[in-house]
């Protein structure tokens, strides 16, 4: 295995930490680590080197991401050119999302326990209101308007909509067996008839060709209310760019909150980017107090990305375990310290319960610090 790490900022490197220290635990791999982020930027002026997308394609199997954003750079600008680089430029057109509460302690639902909120969000990543067109005129008068324009591509909805009946097929088989799978489309095509109605129609020709899930659609608003009063009935999720944005964050509060969430950017079969859902945190960064579980979760995914599922569910079982036992950071009410939370998770991996501030155990992990460009990492 191949890793290439890119902590970032804020939080992004304590999480990330913890994130590697799992690792260490579980599996032989070769990580190389990348300091892009907003101090590099500011040390040198560079976001991220040329050759630097064509390089991480071609020599890594996956990307483990921390998290992008600074004050000492308010436009972030190298935000936007590594993350939305990495994103734009290896075509990870996937945002896979997964809702899946680990404990009933943290799910903020009267009536819902941990086993009714287990689903998988699919958000288009590549397109729709985020395609950077549009237009403002006549700004500061009266008669100001904006233009946005919401770009949807035949090819764009066709496949994220077979990457989510693909994953559906397989999340069906470990996860609701006895039953078919059921794929969701949420979209607005009520209102938005050009780009809703060709989702609605690529949905339908894509699900025609996997009779073995059940397919169904429902208003984007709709499904936030669903995913509130009934989040047991849904397994898979597919919607676009700007509803998969706002709907993934009702979706980390369902399963306890941004501290848990994981994510990964995915073109199936090539070099994805896995990251934590939330941010650089710059208020928490330095303090040794941000939760390293939304990090650790999208390390799992990335090993079930290469093909470590097994792995995956390990991690998912540790963390269950941590929760359960209030081995938590104090965003969950808990007194670990960052370190502390992700010695836990390596203790429960290892069948135990944690020591507190144990030492981290010796990671099998061949750790090469790379440099920023290809030729430095290669120089090792
Ligand atoms: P972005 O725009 O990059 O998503 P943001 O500023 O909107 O970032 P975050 O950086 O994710 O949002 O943080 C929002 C708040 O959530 C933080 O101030 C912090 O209180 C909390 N938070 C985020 N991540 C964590 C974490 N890993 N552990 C604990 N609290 C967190």
């Amino acid at each position: 295995m191949r890793i290439a790490v890119v902590p970032g900022d804020g939080i992004g490197p304590e999480v990330t930490r913890e994130a590697l220290k799992v690792l260490g635990a579980l599996a032989t791999a070769e990580i190389s680590l990348f300091p892009w982020g907003a101090d590099h930027f500011l040390k040198t002026g560079e976001t991220i080197p040329a050759g630097a997308f064509e390089m991480l394609a071609r020599d890594f199997d996956a990307v483990l991401s921390g998290a992008f954003g600074d004050p000492r750079v308010p436009d972030g600008r190298h935000a936007d050119e590594i993350l939305l680089g990495m994103r734009r430029r290896l075509d990870l057109f996937a945002n896979v999302r997964p809702v899946r509460a680990l404990d009933d302690s943290v799910v903020p639902l009267r009536r819902a326990r941990a086993a009714d909120v287990d689903f998988v969000l699919f958000r288009e990543n590549t397109e729709g209101a985020y395609s950077g067109r549009g237009r403002v005129t006549g700004a500061g008068t009266s008669g100001e308007e904006a233009v946005e324009e919401d770009v949807t591509t035949r090819r764009g909805v066709e496949r994220i909509c077979r990457a989510a009946f693909e994953f559906a097929v397989a999340f069906g088989r470990t996860r609701r067996p006895g039953r078919r799978p059921r794929v969701l489309m949420a979209d607005k095509h009520n209102v938005q008839k050009g780009g809703g109605g060709l989702w609605h129609r690529v949905f339908r020709e894509v699900a025609a060709a996997f009779p073995s899930c059940e397919n169904r659609h429902m208003f984007a608003d709709a499904l936030a209310h669903e995913m509130v009063r009934s989040p047991a009935s849904l397994d898979v999720v597919v919607t676009n760019n700007l509803f998969g944005d706002v709907l993934s964050d009702l979706g980390a509060a369902l399963q306890g909150g941004l501290g848990l969430a994981p994510s990964g950017n995915v073109h199936p079969g090539r070099t994805s980017v896995f990251e934590p859902v939330h941010g650089s945190a710059p208020d928490l960064a330095g303090r040794g107090i941000a939760n390293p579980f939304g990090s650790i979760r999208s390390l799992g995914m990335l090993l079930a990305h290469v093909g470590r599922g097994d792995l995956e569910e390990r991690i998912e079982r540790a963390v269950a375990a941590c929760l359960a036992a209030g081995e938590t950071t104090r965003d969950l009410g808990g007194k670990l310290s960052t370190g502390e939370a992700g010695d836990a998770v390596v203790a429960r991996l290892a069948g135990g319960k944690a020591r507190g501030s144990g030492r981290a155990p010796r990671a099998p992990v061949r750790a090469r610090r790379a440099g920023a460009s290809p030729r430095r990492r290669r120089a090792g």
